[in-house]
């Protein structure tokens, strides 16, 4: 008997009853805008951000309309200007180049190894571009380079750190939390991230300046006094008149649902992560497949895996694919020629010029991707990688 799975790839929990009931409280008194506050009342959204500053340990975090804004609101507040060069992954998503494009600046892309991480001797040469003050630092499916290293090359060529957290958030890099080692550290928590308010982002940082800026910058209509994870008002003083409004402000609907999720995230992270064993034990020791081995300094968050076919002809990937999804197990490729769904890549993002990296596209023609919902079984993630073993054994046989 052929083995099928019949699980859904894009399905995700449903919100804690404890995040419904706190999100009907929001709708009965009706106050969805963060400073629509009654007498005495402190909104969901700033609770939100208090959490959250003390969660990964940084003085200031703003709530924000998506992860994407909080990448672009970093951005502008480290003091990006249109025609700035900033350097960033070639193996991330189409956010991230975006929020780098919607400024008017250029992205100058940085490779990628067989580890899925920014190639660092390819960054240390990038960081001598006078033009390139800052690097976004895109922790792509949630894997870390050697942080260490990477604040290293950076700090010594004065290049700021943004760190796009959107698949990091929970994990960290020797036990400091993802998004704390840049000067920003930007998250998502739209639906198929680590916490799910359908659309969302946060942005921390101990920098004063910078915090106020993106509050200004997220549209605080000079109420920033009511945010409790903020610097003082002296602050403010500072940067108040030099800062425009790009409103994309969070509401408290969506604070209310992210606090208990919030709250269970250390659960979460156990949870993923022994789906991820049990799919990476599966496919351990396949001929023609690369599992990708972790630096045991990383912890990570195993929403998602990846392996590599690498140096794979394009149709026998294609065949893979198609037998697997024959079997219900739904693989993504980052080597197909168009962009499907979220695997685009940068010679996808035509708007940016970009020479070829002959050794990154090497790695991403090989990168086979997959989600990792929560709503999958331990029995499923077994499952799934029995057929994966399979399919793939059986391709690289004929
Ligand atoms: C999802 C995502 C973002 C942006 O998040 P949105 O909330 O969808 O705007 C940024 N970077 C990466 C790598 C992402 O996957």
């Amino acid at each position: 008997m052929t083995e099928r799975f019949t699980g859904s790839f894009t399905q995700q929990e449903p919100i804690p009853e404890e995040g419904i009931e706190a999100a009907l409280a929001v709708l009965r008194h009706g106050r969805l805008h963060r400073y629509n506050t009654a007498p005495g009342e402190t909104a969901e959204t700033a609770l939100l951000e208090q959490e959250f500053a003390e969660l990964v340990g940084a003085k200031y975090c703003l709530a924000v309309a998506s992860g994407g804004y909080a990448l672009g609101c970093a951005l502008r507040a480290v003091g990006v200007k249109p025609g700035d060069r900033v350097l960033t992954n070639a193996f991330t998503l189409a956010p991230v180049p975006g929020a780098i494009a919607a400024l008017g600046a250029e992205p100058v892309f940085v490779g990628v190894t067989e580890s899925l991480t920014i190639d660092l001797a390819d960054l240390a040469e990038k960081v001598c571009d006078p033009r390139a003050k800052v690097l976004m630092l895109s922790h792509m499916r949630g894997h870390l380079c050697d942080m260490d290293r990477l604040m290293k090359i950076c700090t010594a060529a004065g290049v700021t750190v943004i760190e796009d957290c959107a698949h990091t958030m929970g994990a960290a890099w020797d036990g400091v939390p993802s998004g704390r080692h840049g000067r920003v550290g930007c998250y998502s928590t739209q639906t198929y991230k680590h916490a799910n308010s359908g659309e969302g982002g946060l942005l921390v940082t101990d920098d004063e300046e910078v915090a106020a800026r993106a509050i200004i910058l997220s549209g605080s209509y000079m109420l920033y006094e009511r945010h409790l994870a903020a610097p003082g008002p002296e602050v403010f003083e500072r940067v108040k008149y030099h800062t425009p409004n790009v409103s994309g402000r969070m509401d408290n609907l969506r604070a209310a649902i992210l606090r208990p999720q919030l709250r269970a995230l250390e659960g979460q992270v156990a949870r993923w992560n022994a789906r991820y064993a049990l799919v990476e034990d599966g496919l351990r020791g396949v001929p023609g497949l690369t599992v990708i081995e972790r630096d045991p300094r990383g912890r990570f968050v195993g929403s998602s895996i990846q392996f590599l076919l690498l140096d794979w002809a394009p149709s026998r990937v294609r065949t893979v694919l198609e037998r697997c999804a024959a079997r219900g197990v739904e693989l993504k490729w980052f080597g197909g020629g168009e962009p499907v769904g979220f695997t685009s890549r940068y010679d996808s993002w035509r708007y940016v010029e970009a020479p070829p990296m002959p050794l990154t596209d090497r790695v991403l023609r090989g990168i086979v991707d997959m989600r990792l919902p929560l709503t999958f079984s331990e029995d499923d993630c077994a499952l799934i990688a029995r057929i994966i073993r399979a399919e793939v054994g059986a391709v690289y046989q004929s």
